[in-house]
């Protein structure tokens, strides 16, 4: 593996200058290969791509910011296969108590406007909790995009001080959602609350009841004043089974280092929701479309590298459907089925310089 700090020197490895221009090779070829490959050749090649997209203006930002979006996911379990790297947890069974082996990761990506652009992956390590993680792939992005985004959000689970100071060092905000863990905070900014005169927005069947104060110092590990926003929201949706129409509330709360000047109570409920579904777009779709949990070889190396590799698939796949083919084609077909005439074209191309 190379040092992470020579990645502008890193090129495509052998591995892949054997493997462009040839037939498939088998899939134990295949897994050794990723057992062995350079990380960082595959992480070149996804900031090529980011560099490209960049330089021709295709990344929007989401509500006046170039967001980066924080997130875990365990993608592998079993009480069968382990590796070195695998985690380990006791699971209760009604019978007996288990040993599972497990992975976990934390994904980096960029919430575009029109699609997700997915820049790096790091794999959980024994012993470590997620946030450890996700601040070990936060310093790598620091370093390899340090200009690709404003704002940071994140799930509640990153509400650490040391994650927020590792992006305020660098000039960047972060937004998290606030849970019960942080119960100070939470309890002045509901005590608060009570005396504030909510602003009312509606939009379509939703309504929102919005709070917003800034200065918060409760949370002390942070050494930094916060701002929260509320957000009581109702909804009123028809039950496709009865027919009958219900009302669903919701209540979600965010901590930000963003101030009222900066953003207002609007965007700050924009871009909290956002990480919500640009996650749902971009690892749901990884895991059912694309088979991102299924591990083709069971190797640290293999598992980090079949991620990133399919993480750069998907940046050039979404690339060139959403800023290839023009919109009026594009509405007429699914993401799928730009996926699948890729691919028949791609075999036809492979069997075609395979000798009869
Ligand atoms: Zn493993």
């Amino acid at each position: 593996m190379g040092s992470l700090n020579s990645l502008e020197q890193a090129k495509p490895s052998r591995f892949w200058r054997k493997w462009l221009g040839r037939e498939l090779p088998s899939a134990d070829t295949m897994g050794r290969g990723f057992s062995q490959i350079g990380l960082n050749s595959i992480r070149s090649l996804i900031h090529h791509v980011y560099t490209r997209l960049k330089r021709n203006k295709a990344i929007r930002k989401t509500h006046g910011f170039p967001v980066l979006i924080l997130d875990g996911h365990e993608h592998t379990s079993s009480y069968l296969r382990c590796c070195p790297a695998c985690l380990r947890r006791r699971v209760h069974t009604r019978e007996e108590e288990r040993l599972q082996y497990y992975h976990r990761n934390v994904v980096a990506m960029l919430s575009g406007q029109e699609f997700p652009v997915l820049l790096d992956v790091e794999e959980q390590r024994g012993g470590e909790d997620e946030v450890s993680c996700a601040l070990r792939l936060g310093e790598r992005v620091l370093r390899l995009y340090p200009r690709a985004f404003s704002v940071v959000v994140a799930d509640g689970l990153y509400l650490e001080a040391p994650f927020f100071n590792l992006f305020l060092e660098h000039g960047k905000h972060v937004l998290a959602v606030l849970k019960d863990e942080r119960r100070d905070l939470m309890e002045d900014a509901k005590g608060l609350f009570q005396y504030e005169e909510p602003q009312v927005q509606i939009e379509g069947k939703t309504k929102r009841l919005l709070w917003d104060i800034e200065g918060f110092t409760s949370w002390e590990s942070l050494g930094k004043k916060v701002r929260v926003v509320r957000s009581l929201e109702t909804r009123t949706v028809r039950r496709q089974r009865t027919g009958k129409e219900e009302v669903e509330t919701s209540e979600w709360m965010w901590a930000t280092t963003l101030s009222q000047e900066e953003a207002s109570t609007e965007t700050i409920v924009k871009l909290g929701h956002s990480r919500w579904l640009v996650e749902n777009r971009a690892l749901n779709e990884m895991v059912t479309c694309w088979h991102a949990d299924h591990v083709y070889k069971h190797h640290p190396n293999a598992i980090a590298a079949f991620w990133l590799t399919l993480m750069f698939v998907l940046n050039l796949f979404r690339a060139f459907v959403y800023l290839n083919i023009k919109p009026c084609l594009r509405f007429r077909h699914t993401d799928l089925y730009f996926a699948r005439l890729i691919f028949a074209g791609l075999c036809e191309g492979t069997y075609r310089k395979i000798p009869p």
